[in-house]
This record gives C-alpha cells, structure tokens and sequence, in this order.
C-alpha cells in the first residue's frame, strides 16, 4: 500500500496537505511562548515523524523568530538493541551537525538510568525478578525517571517546559481516550500528568499509520537519515515501538514496549524476543548469544530454586494452590507463567503444615527462606465461603527477590557473555559497566555478600582487576566470618539480619548525627520472615 502511494503522484497537493497543516501548527506553537521544547525521540516512526516536522518547520521560520532553544533527546536504557544505539547516537549526531549549518536553536542529549538504578544493578544487584507484563519495572527507572530528571533541570532554568511527544490518537482505543482527556479544549498544550510545569504537545495526534509512512517516504530526512531503512525496519517485524514516553498516563495506556525493534535486547516483558530475532535474522548472526541469554533469563524468572521465598523488605506471603485429581491421586497444580509451563506435582511430595505452625516448622528444620533450595512446602488454612461453609486451602510461600546464588550465576554468565561476544564493529562493547559493577558489589555486600565476590568474578572472567573503592571492602576476613556464623549457629541467630545490622551500621559510622539509624534497624529487625 506504501509503495502504492508513493508512486501514486496523483492527488499529490491534497495528500500533504496534512503535512503543511502539521507545520503550521508547529510554528504557531513554537511562537506562543518562551517555554523551551524537549522532543523525546526513540528512533521509531513517530518520533521521527515529529523531530523531522519541528526541524522542517523550525527551518521553514525567520532567524529573528527563533527565539527559544529545541532539546533532542533520546533514552539509552544501556542494555539497548545494539545496532539500534548505533543508529539513534548517529541520527542525534546528524541532527546537531544540521542544526548547526542550519543555525537553527536544536541541542541533541542522550538520558541514562543512574548506574544505581540499571538494569543489571536492580536485577544482579538487588535481586529483582526480570521484568514481565504485571511487574514492568524497567520502564520507569531505565527510561521514564531519566528523561523526567532531565526536564525537572530544564523547569528548574526555565521556570516551565513544553514536552513535544510522538503520540497518537489511533495507536489504540486508550491511548486515544487518554490524549483526549489531557487536552483543555482551545488548548494547544497539555498539562502532564505527574510533572508540575511541564505541558505535553502532541504535534501529530491525528495523524494515522499511514500518513506517518506517507509523510516520511515522501519526505526525506534532512540531517540524512535514510526513513527507507527505517520502513524496513518496521517490514521486518509487524510490532509497534519503544518510544521515549515521558508522561506516566500515557505510557500505562501503551502497553509492552518490549515487542519492537527499538526495545531493549533483555526484555523478557514478551514471550519472543522481536528486537534480536529480527536482527539474527537479516543475517547479524552475532547476536544469537544475546538471544540465549535472554531467553536464558525468562527461564528461570519463576524458577522457585531461583528465588526467595519472602519480599525485599522481608515480607512474607502466600499463593494458593489448587489441588486436582490425576489418576484419583491429589496433585498440586503449578500453573503457566511468563515461560515456566504448567506443572502437575502429587500432593505427597509436599510437606503439608498448618499456617500456624510454619514458623516452628522453619526452625525445627532450619530452612533458610533465603535460599536456593525449594523446600516443597504447602501450608494449609480454613477459609469460610459465602454459604457459610468451611473449606480446606493449600499455599504455598511466595516468592521474592532472586536469591544470591541466582544473582551470582547470572554475573557470571553476563561477563563470559561480554568476554566472548563478537561485536563486529566494536570490539570493547560492554554489556555492563564498571560503575554497575561497583554498584553491584555495594548492594550484595548489604546483603550479606561480606566474602566481597564481585572484584573475584570480574577477575576471574575478564582477566582485570578494577579501581574498586577503598570502602567497599569488607569488613571481616574469612576466619572471622565463620566464627560469626558458628555463634549465629550456636545461639538460633538469623546470620543474615546480623549481618544485615552490621550492614546499618557500617553505612551510619563516621557521622557525628546518626539520624535514622534507629530506623533502619527497627526496618531490619521487624522483617517479617523473622517472625513467622
Ligand atoms: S523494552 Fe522491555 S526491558 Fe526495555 S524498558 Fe521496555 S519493557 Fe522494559
């Protein structure tokens, strides 16, 4: 149908009348205030629709109008489809050089998540389970929490700030209703939903799919970007985007931005990885390890040998079970989720405990909620129905963070994938950096990691040793470790919260006011998983 339309010159005024339309809007925009603009752009479509409208519309205006500044920005979550980096860093390059000749008011920037808020520091580090459709945590500390610090700057030097966004109204039936119920009728600007002093401007809210294609094959890119490349891009896989969202409403109503080529290459939000395979399959063979390993992630996320069995505030809870019949035997139903398929295990390969009694059972047995083994527990309760009748109900514990054994295994396995990854134009590409390993090894220490295994492994696997800081380094030696965990042993001490208190207190020394000490160790010491 594209190719239809671009050899179809027929009609050709009318069929861009939308476009003229579109940069009239922008200029009449652009010069209703001093507010400077901040254009998210993701690589996709829409986005490059709208950077390509501004500069195009930006061009069209006098010098002596240009009175207010255009920032470009891009996300790069750092676990980015490599190919797909590339290509935006090269696009945001193109546009300041253009800029520049052009002598029109654009600055290009590129956000990141803080290394304390990456990917791998948030799953290696602090044990957070990969990112699914009901636990989509990546999207705001990678991409949403940066781009808004980067405005609240921009609102701290300018007073107010208009975020000029690639959303449209057909994208979906919600998305729709969620333009429709920002916008203040005769308003060119909407106010955005969490962001005080920032105003959302959705140049091309009525356009639809094909005007996008129509208005970028016919249109070529000024700063030289190919939007050909990018067609078949979008040819090569039948998803939608992962755009820079930066209003919260408006993302909840996008849905996965896992299922696209501009995603990130770990996500595990959809079942099949689009952004790698797509890759892989035009013959970037290369990337088939980022694929595994990927692949390797989603399976174990709901792997119980993989994970804690309480929250990471300590917190314990219960999922119920049903039991069905096989063979006129009870068997535990273990159902579908995320890449784990469903399971039928007989009710005998459970010990079966009253809730009540759990925390005895815990000690009795000295099972540690913490680690890796899968105790096969169900415990059991009584629950009243609505007709006043009791029934019997199993559960089993839920789960928490991964537990450090899995945050270990999938260190390593990262750095040999990084130590033998073939990156054919770059052959120091790093999948995580030093700062995320500092990181790393700061929370795991925290957690009780005092035998301090980051520097190892890095060295181990990559063959160098890094500056680490001076403070991280443990506490104790080896010997006196053992002698702490044989007295934790002796007097039925949590060798873990004891840690964890020394953790506190190492963090408070050295301060003359040590406020919030006393809280965070009450923090530590009413953890739930402690009182059973
Ligand atoms: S692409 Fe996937 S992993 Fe990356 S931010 Fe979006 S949902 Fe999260």
């Amino acid at each position: 149908m594209i190719d239809g339309l671009i050899s179809n010159q027929f009609n050709k005024e009318q069929r861009f009348s939308f476009v003229s339309d579109a940069k009239e809007h922008i200029k009449r925009a652009y010069k209703e205030d001093d507010r400077p603009w901040v254009v998210g752009y993701s690589g996709g479509k829409d986005s490059t629709v709208v950077v390509q409208l501004v500069f195009e519309a930006l061009s069209e205006m006098p010098k002596e109008e240009l009175h207010k500044k255009v920032y470009v920005i891009s996300s790069d979550t750092l676990v980015e489809t490599p190919l797909i980096i590339n290509s935006i860093n090269l696009t945001l390059r193109r546009i300041q050089d253009e800029a520049l000749n052009r002598n029109l008011p654009f600055e290009t920037h590129k956000v990141k998540p803080n290394a304390n808020q990456s990917f791998w520091v948030n799953m290696i580090g602090k044990g957070y389970p990969a990112p699914n459709q009901q636990f989509r945590w990546c999207t705001d500390r990678l991409k949403i929490d940066p781009a808004n610090q980067y405005i609240m700057d921009k609102v701290s030097s300018f007073g107010e700030v208009i975020m000029v966004l690639g959303v449209r109204e057909d994208e979906s039936a919600t998305r729709g209703n969620v333009i429709r119920s920002h916008t203040v009728e005769g308003k060119t600007f909407m106010r955005h939903s969490t962001l005080s002093n920032a105003y959302v401007y959705a140049p091309i809210r009525n356009f639809n799919v094909d005007d996008v294609w129509d208005y970028l094959l016919n249109h070529p890119s000024p700063w030289g970007d190919d939007n050909f490349e990018l067609h078949k891009l979008y040819q090569d896989s039948n998803s939608g985007e992962c755009p820079l969202v930066v209003d919260k409403t408006i993302k909840e109503s996008a849905g996965s931005c896992g299922n696209s080529r501009f995603g990130c290459w770990v996500c595990t939000v959809v079942n099949e990885d689009k952004a790698l395979t797509g890759f892989i399959q035009s013959g970037h063979d290369w990337m088939k390890p980022l694929l595994d390993f990927r692949n390797w992630l989603s399976s174990i996320r709901d792997d119980r040998t993989k994970r804690m069995k309480y929250r990471m505030h300590g917190n314990v809870y219960f999922k119920e079970v049903k039991i069905v019949d096989i063979d006129e035997k009870p068997h535990v139903l273990i159902p579908k989720k995320s890449s784990r398929p469903k399971r039928f295990i007989a009710l005998d390969q459970f010990d079966i405990i009253k809730k009540e009694d759990l925390n005895k059972y815990i000690e009795e047995n000295n099972i540690d909620l913490g680690a890796s083994e899968d105790q096969m527990l169900l415990v059991t309760y009584e629950e009243e129905t609505l007709d006043g009748q009791t029934v019997k109900k199993y559960a089993q514990l839920g789960l928490g963070p991964y537990t450090m054994e899995a945050r270990k295994e999938m260190l390593i396995k990262l750095l040999e994938l990084q130590r033998d990854l073939k990156h054919p134009e770059d052959p120091h590409y790093e999948l995580i950096s030093i700062e995320e390993l500092k990181e790393i090894r700061k929370i795991w220490f925290k957690n009780g990691d005092w035998n301090d295994e980051v520097p190892q492994i890095v060295n181990d696997i990559l063959g160098y040793t890094v500056d680490w800081e001076i403070d991280d380094r443990p506490l104790f030696d080896k010997d006196q470790i053992s002698d702490l965990e044989l007295l934790c042993e002796q007097f039925k001490v949590d060798i873990k919260i004891v840690k964890q208190l020394i953790s506190v207190e190492k963090d408070y020394s050295g301060y003359k006011v040590r406020r919030g000490l006393i809280d965070e160790i009450g923090k530590a010491l009413k953890q739930d998983y402690l009182h059973l």
